[in-house]
């Protein structure tokens, strides 16, 4: 039988956990985050837990763990279970569920439940410039997250709340970015996250009609219409087609107010997907490197 990925040492060895995100967030070696010290020769390393450093600088002198200064930081939760948790997050295609995590790692719901949230903020872009610009085609479509109307529900049951509109951009053969709707205008988001001299590529909703592009091809599905030329939104029909069998099937009680973090987590997974060469073992790497710079924006955005 071929050996499990999670028995590889950094899931299961707190020693090369450590040596694992060390690797990844220090590439030239230790740096200290109290006084930014990174004179190899002025840090040594200590015994008495794993990762752990202390800083010889003069006026400093202080212990610290790679863990410090990022979202790993705000938890006790052992390092090697934390690897385990983004590994999940990064090889399922459709996400995985608080349960789901919560039986795979023998934590507790709640633990389960902020170890997801923290590694979505990871998973964020760090950057959030316009997609597109000249000579750049940015497909721009919508989808409601609802139930399949054969879900069976509850006799009595009444819808309480509208079910969430997400609208996603894509640059072509560039990155992805999914947005909750809210109340927010689609003018107004493609204005605020499409270069404005980009060719726009929606189906034929009219609201896309007065957004400031250099041009607008639309296709138009009421007339059977689905592609022409670049005039087409198909990337974006494969991406919803993943986002709502993970978010209306695993997620299935998410509260708005969460959504754009588990959005960022589609999003992500679609930005590294294997097709582009990166596979679950690249993908969590880069997501071990999103831990990094995110803990106070994570605190900030983190209300409830
Ligand atoms: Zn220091």
């Amino acid at each position: 039988m071929a050996k499990s990925v999670l028995s590889e040492a950094r899931f299961q060895n707190e020693e090369a956990a450590f040596a694992y995100v060390e690797a990844e967030l220090w590439p030239n070696g230790p740096v200290c985050p109290h006084c930014e010290n990174a004179g190899q020769a002025k840090i040594g390393r200590l015994t008495t837990r794993p990762g752990l450093y202390k800083c010889y600088a003069p006026a400093c002198r202080k212990q610290f763990t790679v863990r410090i200064g990022t979202i790993f930081e705000d938890s006790h939760l052992a390092l090697r279970l934390w690897l385990q948790a983004i590994h999940l997050l990064c090889s399922s295609k459709k996400g995985i569920s608080t349960r789901q995590l919560q039986r795979m790692l023998g934590c507790g719901m709640k633990t389960a439940w902020h170890l997801g949230h923290r590694i979505r903020h990871a998973m964020a872009p760090g950057s959030t410039d316009q997609l597109g610009g000249f000579g750049k085609v940015v497909e721009a479509d919508e989808t409601e997250l609802a139930r399949s109307r054969k879900t069976k529900r509850p006799e009595g049951f009444r819808r309480k709340t509208h079910n969430p509109i997400v609208m996603s951009l894509v640059e072509r053969g560039g990155p992805i970015r999914s947005i909750t709707m809210d109340h927010k205008s689609a003018v107004g988001l493609v204005r605020k996250h499409v270069h404005p001299d980009s060719t726009l590529a929606t189906d034929q909703a009219q609201h896309y009609k007065f957004v400031p592009v250099a041009d607008h091809q639309a296709v138009d599905h009421s007339k059977f219409e689905w592609v022409r030329g670049i005039a087409h939104t198909n990337t974006l029909e494969g991406f919803f087609s993943v986002l709502k069998r993970g978010l209306v099937g695993i997620y299935q009680h998410i509260d708005k107010k969460h959504l754009d973090r588990y959005l960022a987590e589609f999003d992500f997974r679609q930005n590294t997907r294997e097709k582009l060469g990166i596979n679950d073992v690249q993908r969590s790497a880069l997501a071990v490197q999103g831990m990094a710079g995110k803990r106070l924006m994570y605190r900030d955005s983190f209300v409830g």
